[in-house]
Order: structure tokens, then C-alpha cells, then sequence
């Protein structure tokens, strides 16, 4: 079940009588539409029932008036080899995940790995091994974007030429290797861009026994593409050099699941005064010293809009078209052209909430009804949320 065909193709999809949909939008959150038709994967059409074409469909889906949204994008997480993390020895970790409405993760690098090489030629192997395993392996149907090196002393321009001549396109948190000062980052921070890698920088202190501290004026001089957990990962820099960061730099403030949480707060509401909400983008950190969270975007996504006074449509945009965006990734928007990579939601059972919306607004998490990837049913009611009020039934094959 974990290694689903890549070539499968999905035919002709409709979804439809959807009473949520959000577009993962931060600038129109919500669509006035009821209706998705999906060919091969890719959406087709978005719209009213009456207005598109949902003749001779292979699968139709009835939402019953519940929620559509793109599928969560966990911005951070730290993979290894397939479904498996030597960090808590665990299997089946992405699976359980998507069961939490997770359909793509970028790897901040793959720094679990043991005995993980730190030599130029070993650090470039394994990148180009990940990038390729997870390439061709996608656990239940999630994509894991992989392939992500911790950078070293001693590296060259040349050496980054190579890494993405070879297809990598991410660069692991900048900080866990022996690069750690600013000046030393920025360059080679630099260097990636140039050839098109994208880059990211651990913030605050520690993680593991081993990695260090990386403070506000290293970020700042490094400028990475995303400053990684702003919120710490898991200990926190001071919140006044957390909201400083959000205004001096205007690369993205990544906030993830597995960091301080008051900071977390701080820094979504920083984005949100500063007018630059499209900035935010959210991660888990998994697995980490805390375990496997399958449920750890819902949470976030729930403490933000919780505690944070933020309103939930806003947040779930956080978790999907931010990150699409800032990523270039083909998903985590409704949008025609896309992956169809969606999260059916309702809100769950006997939360207060009376709405989905509210309901996260109150501190709880969604019930989670099925996921979809590339327009393949890939689970129906989640086994690990609590449970959806309403589900989509399938009505048509
Ligand atoms: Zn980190």
C-alpha cells in the first residue's frame, strides 16, 4: 500500500456540492465556487456545479457541503531513507502523516541519517541519493521533496554547479554543518541561488547535542532564501530579535510545530502588522526530540489562529499556497493548471465551534474526511484526526 504506481492516472474527476473551498490564497482566501473537475492529476476547472463540464466523469465526489482545501505543505521536516526515521526509530511516519492531511514535505535537510557523511564528496552523495530515492518513492502518494545538503567548510562554487546540475534543488538548514558564521553562509548562500537552489538557515539555539547556535545577526548577514523555524527548533532567540528579523530581512519566516510556541505567536502577528502575511510559511521540524506528529500542521495551524487571533482561512493559506509560492511548488493552490492535491475537511465531532472556521478559531483541530493526491483518493476518514462531523462520499466510479 505505501509504494502506490507513479504512472496510475487519476481520468476524469468531479467534486462537487463543496461548501468550503479554500484556495490557499492569502489574497482571497475563500473561492465562491462548489465544483472541481480534475483530468490526470491536474485541475481542470473550478466553479459553480452549472457553469462546468462534469460530463462522463470516471469518479465523482459528493463533499456534502463540507470543506476542500489544498493539500497542507510541511515546509520542514527531516527525512531519511523511505517511511523510516532513525530519530525515533519509527515506521511509517509520512504515511501517518498524510492521515493528517500532509500530501507534500520539503526536507530541511537529511541530517538523521546515521553515521551521515560530512566529507564534500559524501555531503553531495547523499543529497543526490535523497533527492532520487524520494524522487522515485512516495509514501502512500506524498510527495517528499528531498535531497537537501548540509553544507561544510571548504566548498566551492564549483561544487554547487554540481549539486544542481545533478537535481538538487534545496540546500538543509544552513548552521547544522561547520558553516556557522555569517560571512562564510552568505557566500555560499549565494552560490546556491545562483544556480538555483534554494536556501534555508536554522534560527536559534541548539536542536541536537552537536548543532549550534545561530543568532540575528548571522541570519540577517547569511540571508537565506527562508529563515528557518524562526520560532527556534526548539529553543527560541529572544522574541524582540524574532519580530526585528521579520522586519530588517524580507525573506520568508518560516514557523514550525516543534519550536516555541509563544514565539511562534509573536511572529505571525509580527507578519500579519508588517502587512507581509504572504511571507509566513509553516513546518513541522519532524520528526524530532518530541517524537512523530502526524497531526502537527492541524495543530499549528490551530494555535496560530487560536492564539494568535489570526483568522483560519488566512492561516490554512500559511500552510499551502505561502509555501506553493515561495517554493515554486505545482500544488497547495485552487487553482486551474495544479496538482489536485486536497484536504476534505468538516469540523469534528461535538467541537464547539460551529463552523470548521470557528471550530480552529476556538483551539480545535478539523476532522479530516479523505486526502487526495494527484487526484487519487489516497485515505477516506482519517484514522488519526478526531472524527469529521460529515464525510465525501464517492457516488460514481
Ligand atoms: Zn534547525
Amino acid at each position: 500500500m505505501a509504494d502506490i504506481a507513479l504512472e496510475g492516472k487519476s481520468g476524469k474527476v468531479v467534486i462537487k456540492n463543496i461548501g468550503l473551498l479554500l484556495s490557499g490564497n492569502i489574497d482571497q482566501p475563500i473561492l465562491e465556487a462548489d465544483t472541481i473537475v480534475i483530468f490526470d492529476g491536474i485541475i481542470q476547472a473550478v466553479g459553480k456545479f452549472k457553469d462546468v463540464d462534469t460530463s462522463s466523469a470516471k469518479t465523482t465526489i459528493d463533499v456534502h457541503q463540507t470543506c476542500v482545501a489544498p493539500g497542507l505543505i510541511d515546509s520542514h521536516v527531516h527525512p531519511v531513507f523511505g517511511d523510516w526515521t532513525p530519530r525515533q526509530n519509527q515506521i511509517g511516519w509520512i504515511e501517518s502523516t498524510m492521515h493528517g492531511g500532509v500530501t507534500t514535505m520539503v526536507s530541511a535537510g537529511e541530517v538523521h541519517l546515521p553515521g551521515r557523511p560530512k566529507d564534500i564528496v559524501g555531503l553531495k552523495a547523499l543529497a543526490i541519493t535523497a533527492q532520487r530515492t524520494y524522487d522515485n518513492f512516495r509514501p502512500n502518494g506524498v510527495k517528499v521533496l528531498a535531497g537537501a545538503p548540509i553544507i561544510e567548510k571548504g566548498m566551492v562554487e564549483s561544487d554547487f554547479k554540481e549539486l544542481a546540475e545533478s537535481g538538487v534543488k534545496l540546500l538543509g538548514e544552513v548552521g547544522l554543518g561547520s558553516v556557522k558564521a555569517g560571512n562564510e553562509a552568505r557566500e555560499m548562500v549565494a552560490w546556491a541561488r545562483k544556480y538555483g537552489i534554494q536556501s534555508t538557515i536554522h534560527t536559534g539555539g541548539p536542536s541536537i547535542p552537536g548543532s549550534g547556535l545561530i543568532d540575528k545577526d548571522v541570519i540577517l548577514e547569511a540571508d537565506a532564501d527562508i529563515i528557518g523555524h524562526i520560532n527556534g527548533g526548539h529553543t527560541s532567540l529572544p522574541e524582540k530579535d524574532v519580530c526585528e528579523l521579520c522586519e530588517k530581512s524580507s525573506r520568508a519566516i518560516e514557523i514550525v510545530h516543534n519550536g516555541n510556541e509563544k514565539v511562534a505567536i509573536a511572529a505571525a502577528q509580527a507578519a500579519i502588522q508588517l502587512k507581509c502575511p504572504h511571507r509566513v510559511i509553516l513546518g513541522t521540524d519532524g520528526p524530532a526530540g518530541s517524537g512523530v506528529q502526524p497531526l502537527g500542521m492541524l495543530r499549528l495551524i490551530s494555535l496560530i489562529s487560536s492564539m494568535g487571533s489570526i483568522p483560519a482561512e488566512l492561516v490554512f493559506c500559511f500552510a499551502t499556497g505561502n509555501t506553493a509560492k515561495l517554493r515554486q511548488i505545482n500544488a497547495g493552490l485552487i487553482e486551474v493548471g495544479r496538482s489536485a492535491d486536497f484536504v476534505f475537511m468538516d469540523r469534528a465531532q461535538h467541537t464547539s465551534g460551529k463552523t470548521l472556521l470557528e471550530s480552529v478559531q476556538l483551539g480545535d483541530i478539523p476532522g479530516i474526511g479523505m486526502v487526495m493526491i494527484d487526484g487519487i483518493i489516497r485515505c477516506g476518514r482519517s484514522r488519526n484526526t478526531p472524527p469529521a462531523t460529515q464525510i465525501p462520499e464517492v457516488i460514481g466510479h
